[in-house]
């Protein structure tokens, strides 16, 4: 079976314990307005254009048989509705300015790249984390890499929203040692205003992972005036401690450093005037928290 995959990062040490290989599937069904990783929101493969490095040679227009590429000011402007996603003109041209970002890849080609680093997984107590864009949206592909892991011994991570059918992540249930499981906002309302999507779902997953033994650690991004007011983090709290087994929370400061991706892609970078959470902005939420009896992590992104 193949996947869509647009990353695998090696001696990664913030997505689970020690050192990790992270594979980044493609396709994410949020829309997150502060999503870190564009690139990964669309499930298929993406041409991604470097205006700054282009030398405006004009290969790849005399190249592109779609008619998808023009010369425009010195460089080049670029129609994705025309791009039939061959990738030829990133493969030629010489300023690197031009990238297909996504690959498909077999379960087998996976696990063989994250077994590379198998030395530093012994010796830290590591393994491979599956994120994206949201790996449940290619279960059945996820499920394939993560029974190939386990059968190879590696520990393995799951960074999901949960927002996922209910038979899939049971599915996947088994074979995952770690969920990572990122929760925006715990009210509906809001959680619609900010993903696009119902969080019904992603608290239904977390209870059943919980009634399954499953070792959670919840992780949430903490941004000023959209999810962290006391009451919020409140609720929040009261779900995990009476509906969960989730002990361990990870919090993020929110960060804006994915502007340029957003720029390169071509999408609206909507959360520019969103603030960014201070020090003592962290700690005030981490304490809460910690009142209410969870283990804290307090990490950047
Ligand atoms: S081949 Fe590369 S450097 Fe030349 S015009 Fe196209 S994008 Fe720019
Ligand atoms: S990927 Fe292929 S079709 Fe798309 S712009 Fe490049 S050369 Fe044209």
């Amino acid at each position: 079976m193949n996947g869509t995959i647009f990353n695998i990062e090696h001696y990664a040490i913030h997505d689970g314990p020690g050192i990790r290989t992270t594979i980044f599937f493609k396709g994410c069904p949020l829309a997150c307005l502060w999503c870190h990783n564009p690139e990964g929101l669309s499930v298929k493969p993406q041409i991604v254009y470097y205006r700054q490095r282009c030398v405006g040679c004009k290969k790849c227009v005399s190249l592109c048989t779609a008619g998808a590429l023009s010369p425009r000011d010195g460089g080049i402007s670029f129609d994705a509705g025309k791009c039939r996603l061959c990738g030829r003109c990133a493969e030629s041209c010489p300023a690197e300015a031009l990238e297909k970002v996504g690959r498909s890849v077999t379960a087998a080609e996976v696990i063989a790249e994250a077994e590379k680093d198998r030395i530093f997984y012994e010796e830290s107590g590591g393994g491979v984390t599956f994120s994206g864009g949201e790996p449940f949206l290619q279960a059945d592909f996820l499920r394939e890499c993560l029974t190939l892991a386990k059968t190879r011994g590696l520990h393995t991570a799951v960074e999901t929203s949960g927002f996922a059918p209910r038979e899939a992540v049971e599915k996947a249930a088994p074979y995952v040692d770690l969920f990572l499981f990122d929760v925006k906002h715990i009210r509906a309302a809001e959680h619609r205003k900010y993903t696009g999507a119902d969080n019904a779902p992603i608290k239904a997953n977390l209870r059943r992972l919980s009634e399954l033994g499953k070792e959670i650690v919840l992780r949430m991004v903490v941004i000023p005036n959209v999810n962290d007011d006391k009451e919020a983090l409140e609720e929040l709290c009261c779900f995990l401690r009476d509906e969960t087994s989730v002990r361990t929370v990870n919090l993020l400061p929110l960060h804006k450093s994915a502007s340029e991706k957003y720029r390169r892609l071509g999408r609206e970078f909507a959360i520019e005037d969103f603030e960014t959470p201070d020090d003592e902005r962290m700690a005030a939420a981490a304490r809460l928290f910690a009142e209410y009896g969870f283990r804290m992590l307090i990490d950047g992104q």
